[in-house]
């Protein structure tokens, strides 16, 4: 290890000279801030100015950054002290921006949080280390080093982050405690769905509505708190905050009714994101849904590979198969189709689905259009003639937006009003109104669900780098680019960071490299790499990736199996082998 004071030297040295030779700081350096001493390793020294930026680690001793061992023992505070931290830096490194003016030159970044506490690898804190990964643009004057800067911002800018928002001293320990409170408490909430019988619990109080498509930070003004209905009410309990009342969604199937704009969706939406804990202020704090709850939308254009759709779709024109089904273009009913299955394959226990997003022919056919058309000239079995087999065959749940047909009345367990924000239970009249029904549609689905058929991946089916080298990984919020291949990810909409979308690409490529043999199915595989970074973390990924010189950064967070398979399922270069 090498004491910073030559670090410092050697910045201010380079002042002037040619940009590549801030190649020479790469390394280890020991350092002394304004109370504790810390660690800086320069992982990544960027080749020009304009290029992704530097990669830099800070390790300092959790005890002397004033964070006692009993609050660190515990893997779930782990987790909620990274992620309040996190935030943390990402305040203190805007004031540093407004300081230093803007530019990449000199920009000091972490991974961006969204409303979810998430394992991340930005900030990892256990009893021995916090250990905080950022990127900075280092410093230049067109392409030569500006080095007085330089270091600056790593003497100066570095300690001062340390100081203020990594040491327990310089935290509101109140609001750090509430974290970590309100996130052992989501935590607690979630693991009592199963035992009850429930998929999603929704608290008395909560906020649900968002400020917009694209803040999703809570709505403010002229919110409706949600309040369960005395007939949908369940307790749970918490530890820290005792006993919660709300609506229990019980396992089944249940139908989300009302009139347009009654929020609706709004809630569905909640119950898509009770996957994640959210953080203090977000208005989900006790919003939580089972973890392999999974949203199923309609995708018109997307491809699918090898999938045994034929427990919804059969018959297809010109004798197409439907279950080894594949295309590059499927239609909005097909995607759906697949997206059931896919989700099926991998081990979802609930399905979502929002009218707003789903192929009407996919969900509902009724009496009119039965006697129009006959079931030989109708491929697609409708949903609601298979949501009650899929439940009771594999008990897997379904909770489903519907306000424009009542078609599913008579096979819903649960039917939940939304009026004027306000859930009611009305399964009793709408039982009564399904059975009164003047105009019954034959059921079309049979006594069984279908099979689930496994696919193997076959290798190949991930693009290759070039010179055999590993692809480019880009990654945006909707879309992951590995190579020459882009996955269109609009649809995933679980998806909640680009921190998830990269990790899902390297997760990608890292199951090519380790475990598709041409014979273990898609689900084995991913459970392999699951476990992998259950057990050792996310770095795995990109020291599996590339063991000599591994891509370590910050910019990695958690995702489930299921967005895995999602990304995988949208790649056009996949290959698969039904296995019978
Ligand atoms: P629906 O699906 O029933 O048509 P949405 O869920 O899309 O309705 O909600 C319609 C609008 O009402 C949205 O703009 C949403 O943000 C807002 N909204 C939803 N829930 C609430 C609430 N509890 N309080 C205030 N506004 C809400
Ligand atoms: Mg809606």
């Amino acid at each position: 290890m090498v004491d910073w004071r030559t670090l410092q030297q050697t910045l201010q040295n380079l002042e002037g000279s040619s940009y590549r030779n801030y190649k020479r700081i790469k390394g280890h350096y020991e350092c002394f801030g304004f109370n504790d001493e810390f660690e800086l390793l320069v992982d990544y020294v960027q080749g020009d100015p304009f290029a992704s930026p530097s990669r830099i680690r800070i390790r300092l001793n959790s005890e002397s950054a004033g964070f006692s061992p009993q609050l660190i023992a515990h893997y779930e505070n782990q987790v909620a002290i990274a992620d309040y931290l996190t935030r943390q830096v990402a305040n203190v490194v805007l004031s540093l921006r407004k300081k230093r003016g803007s530019g990449n030159s000199g920009k000091i970044e972490i991974a961006t949080p969204s409303q979810a506490i998430l394992r991340r690898t930005a900030i990892r804190i256990d009893k021995r280390e916090i250990e905080v990964r950022l990127t900075v643009g280092l410093p230049a004057f067109g392409r030569r080093i500006a080095g007085i800067a330089a270091a600056e911002l790593l003497c100066e800018d570095i300690p001062q982050i340390i100081e203020n928002s990594l040491t327990y001293r310089a935290l509101e320990a109140d609001a750090l405690m509430q974290h970590i409170h309100t996130f052992q408490d989501a935590e607690a909430l979630r693991r009592q769905l199963k035992p009850n019988r429930l998929v999603a619990f929704v608290a008395d109080g909560a906020c649900l509505p968002r400020r917009s498509g694209i803040d999703k930070r809570p709505l403010t003004e002229g919110v409706e708190p949600f309040i369960a209905p005395a007939a949908g009410a369940v307790e749970l309990e918490t530890p820290h905050s005792g006993k919660v009342r709300g609506l229990g969604v019980q396992a089944g199937v249940t139908l989300i009714v009302g009139g347009g704009y009654h929020g609706k969706s709004t809630l569905l939406r909640a119950i898509e994101q009770g996957i994640y804990s959210h953080v203090p202020g977000d208005g989900r704090e006790q919003v939580v849904s089972i973890p392999s709850a999974v949203k199923l939308r309609a995708e018109d254009g997307r491809s699918v590979a090898g999938v045994d759709i034929s427990p919804a779709i059969n018959h297809l024109p010109q004798g197409r198969a439907s279950d080894n089904f594949s295309t590059a273009n499927a239609s909005g009913s097909t995607s759906q189709a697949a997206g059931l299955v896919e989700a099926v394959e991998v081990g979802a226990e609930a399905i979502l689905i929002d009218e707003d997003t789903a192929a009407t022919n996919f969900m509902i056919r009724d009496c009119n259009m039965q006697a129009l058309i006959s079931k030989e000239n109708e491929p697609i079995t409708p949903f609601v003639d298979k949501v009650r087999q899929l439940y009771d065959d594999y008990g897997i749940s379904t909770v489903l937006v519907m306000g424009g047909s009542g078609d599913y009345f008579a096979v819903a367990d649960r039917v939940i009003a939304m009026e004027n924000y306000r859930p009611q239970i009305v399964t009793q009249q709408a039982k009564v109104i399904a059975r009164a029904d003047p105009n019954q549609r034959n059921a079309e689905g049979g006594e069984r669900f279908g099979s689930i058929r496994q696919r193997a991946m076959l290798s190949g089916s991930v693009p290759a780098g070039k010179r055999d080298r590993i692809p480019k990984i880009k990654s945006r919020m909707d879309a992951l680019t590995l190579g020459q291949e882009t996955i269109d990810l609009q649809a995933v909409e679980q998806l909640v960071e680009v921190h998830q979308v990269r990790a899902i690409g390297q997760a990608i490529l890292y199951a090519q490299q380790y475990y598709c043999d041409g014979r273990r199915s898609l689900r084995q595989i991913l459970e392999l790499v699951m476990e992998d970074i259950e057990r050792n973390g996310l770095d795995t990924l990109a020291i599996g990736l590339d063991t000599e010189n591994p891509r370590i950064s910050g910019d990695l967070a958690k995702f489930r199996q299921f967005e895995l398979a999602a990304a995988i399922n949208r790649l056009r270069t996949l290959r698969v082998n039904p296995i019978y």
